[in-house]
């Protein structure tokens, strides 16, 4: 697909960015950050529930993670978490570095900055923070940033949002049915969220801004790199869709694959949202059941235990043995609809499932079938009879669900819910990245009202002595490194490569002049990834500046020595004394007397085409003149001894 193909979509994309700070200090305690543990000293076990927002409305996010009746545990390290984290005692005041580190990335990103900083509570009942909320205060908003690199060509900006300073939640370990449990190493440590506009207008465009946007925090020396350490969400939109968040996308490479298929997992939403209006669907046709068992206040919900009580299909013949629960729910007019493709190799009725799994915590493999499934499962005759029992006709759709009766009566609710959602097409939630490229739903998108101010800590001031302070020790950005490099004569790419590169200090270190910057430079991307990879230390800038010189004062036939010698250097610790040491040019009559006693030899050569010949004779005299004859001058006088000699 095109950009023009995308435009036409109307896809837009915008990126939340969030990288750990490298700082000493959790950001309201004083427990050391970036300690990473798998010792236990003791656990702690949490239930959630939501309360009523300022506005006196519960969000919906909260209501879900509510449903899903969850026992939370934490595991706790004695040397990484203290009283605060788990709520225990009140924050301790903001920690100074991580102030200071993000006003500097927050200036990084052009942004302008505030002059308080006031702590805000953003709501998390999914159990990933005790508290059930983080603490987050903005820093900066506002800013632009040059996207040369975009796809849709040079001269583009990024508009940064905003970049907020906020506490990292725990780590999971796992996640099963109705057990989840988190270590509490990571939590509390200082992060910055960078928020960019939706601004991405392709699906590379996303990886080439999640890179640039990298780039830039890297550039500050103070966010931490390595696994964990930076973790992004897309949010992605197409005309008439929702915007929906995808969370943990674990690399940039997945990037334009995952947006793209999300892009049409929206529009295939809205496909089926058409064909229902179409169909004369609404929602008065799928309303929640009554409070009780769905089966038994819900029209549109059976007890099928009995009609499959004989069903040869193993999972429900196991649900049967084990005396589970199992119901049967009819969706209006739904026929064929959850055999639809939405994403590669899942349909609609994937939906579904991943809604069930998350919220009413099924763990069966499987717990659900339905109607629309074609020579598998529940047989024909079956069907039919559940059919008569939940008064579905021909154009209706049957869902089948099993596991323990409280989460079979979630389930039987949310499937009506989900089944309602389609008719608005694409519903607000988090969706979690997988590593094909694909998605599964997370949780509903919480709403506007997850913020509150945090009455336990007053406004931190932002001194204009701590901004000058940060202005003044600003390194160049990476666009203006890329400028300074492309003025020594590096083409953009290259630019753009050496900029992001490891060895940029080095590169600048050597101080190369315009002449021959970009034989230094592609000199060094050769050779110096391996050193890298054998985690060699690089040689110091004053080892190899001779070498530099060497080559900036004998722009001639030493050029073709130069990478050779420089990869010498790089192997050996310890410099040769003659790295920089140029060799005598040869003279006149000494290439002439090498170019004829190669010609002298050609017999050796089973060939008649002359430019195999001249070639052949190049590289055996160039053996003995490399580095002290211009080449171009050999390949004369070659030419002149093989015709001579004939
Ligand atoms: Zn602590």
């Amino acid at each position: 697909m095109t950009p023009a193909d995308y435009d036409a979509l109307g896809f837009m994309c915008g990126l939340e960015v969030h990288q750990q700070l490298a700082t000493k200090r959790k950001l309201f305690c004083r427990c050391p950050a970036g300690v990473r543990t798998d010792r236990i000293d003791a656990e702690v076990l949490r239930h959630m529930r939501p309360t009523l927002s300022e506005l006196g409305e519960y969000d919906g996010t909260a209501l879900m993670e509510f449903k899903t009746r969850k026992e939370i545990i934490y595991r706790l390290e004695r040397g990484s978490v203290c009283t605060y984290e788990i709520d225990d005692t009140p924050p301790f005041p903001i920690d100074p570095e991580a102030v200071d580190f993000a006003l500097e990335v927050s200036r990084l990103f052009d942004l302008s900055l505030v002059d308080e900083l006031h702590v805000m509570r953003k709501q998390y009942l999914d159990g990933s923070i005790p508290t059930g909320f983080q603490r987050t205060a903005m820093v900066g908003l506002g800013g632009s940033i040059p996207f040369d690199d975009s796809e849709l060509g040079p001269g583009r900006a990024l508009r940064i949002r905003q970049l907020s300073l906020e506490e990292d939640s725990c780590r999971e370990v796992s996640d099963h049915g109705h057990t989840i449990v988190f270590r509490t190493d990571r939590l509390g440590m200082p992060l910055v969220e960078t928020v960019t506009e939706p601004d991405l207008l392709t699906p590379h465009d996303v990886q080439r801004g999640a890179a640039l946007l990298a780039r830039v925090a890297r550039t500050s020396g103070k966010v931490r790199r390595g696994a964990g350490a930076a973790r992004q969400d897309v949010n992605v939109s197409i005309a008439g869709g929702r915007r929906v968040e995808i969370k943990g996308v674990p690399s940039h490479r997945i990037l334009p694959r995952l947006v793209h298929i999300e892009a049409f997992r929206q529009l295939e939403l809205l496909r089926i949202r058409a064909e229902l209006q179409e169909r004369g669907v609404v929602a008065s046709l799928l309303p929640d059941p009554p409070p009780g068992s769905p089966w038994q206040t819900s029209p549109l919900v059976i007890d099928a235990r009995s009609i499959l009580r004989k069903s040869t299909f193993v999972p429900i013949a196991e649900a049967t043995a084990q005396q589970m629960m199992i119901a049967a729910v009819r969706l209006p007019r739904f026929r064929y609809l959850l055999a639809h493709r939405t994403q590669p190799g899942m349909t609609f009725a994937r939906e579904i499932t991943d809604r069930l799994r998350v919220i009413a915590c099924l763990v069966g493999r499987p717990f659900m079938i339905h109607s629309d499934v074609k020579d598998y499962g529940i047989k024909g005759s079956r069907w039919n009879q559940l059919r008569v029992a939940t008064d579905a006709d021909d154009a209706d759709a049957l869902v089948v669900v099993w596991g323990a009766t409280d989460d079979v009566a979630t389930a039987a609710r949310e499937i009506i819910i989900r089944a309602r959602e389609a008719l608005e097409g694409v519903p607000s939630e988090t969706r979690q990245a997988h590593a094909d490229g694909t998605t599964g739903f997370e949780r509903i998108l919480p709403g506007p009202d997850r913020m509150y101010p945090d009455t336990d800590t007053p406004p931190v001031p932002i001194l204009d002595e701590s901004v000058d302070a940060v202005e003044a020790r600003l390194p160049e950005r990476p666009w203006q490194r890329e400028a300074r490099y492309r003025d020594l004569g590096l083409t953009a790419a290259a630019a753009r490569r050496l900029a992001a590169s490891p060895w940029a200090k080095l590169f600048d270190a050597l101080a190369p002049s315009a002449g021959v910057a970009s034989r230094l430079a592609a000199a060094l991307e050769k050779r110096v990834p391996a050193i890298l990879r054998a985690e060699r230390p690089l040689p110091d800038a004053a080892s190899l500046a001779p070498l530099v010189r060497a080559l900036e004062q004998h722009p001639g036939p030493f050029a073709d020595l130069f990478e050779e010698r420089l990869a010498a250097a790089l192997a050996t610790p310890t410099v040769a004394d003659d790295l920089a040491a140029v060799p005598a040019p040869a003279t006149a009559g000494e290439i002439d007397s090498i170019a004829h006693a190669v010609a002298d030899t050609r017999s050796e050569l089973r060939t008649s085409d002359p430019d195999a010949r001249l070639r052949w004779a190049m590289g055996k005299a160039m053996e003995m003149l490399r580095g002290r004859a211009p080449a171009d001058d050999v390949r004369a006088r070659l030419g002149a001894a093989l015709e001579t000699n004939r």
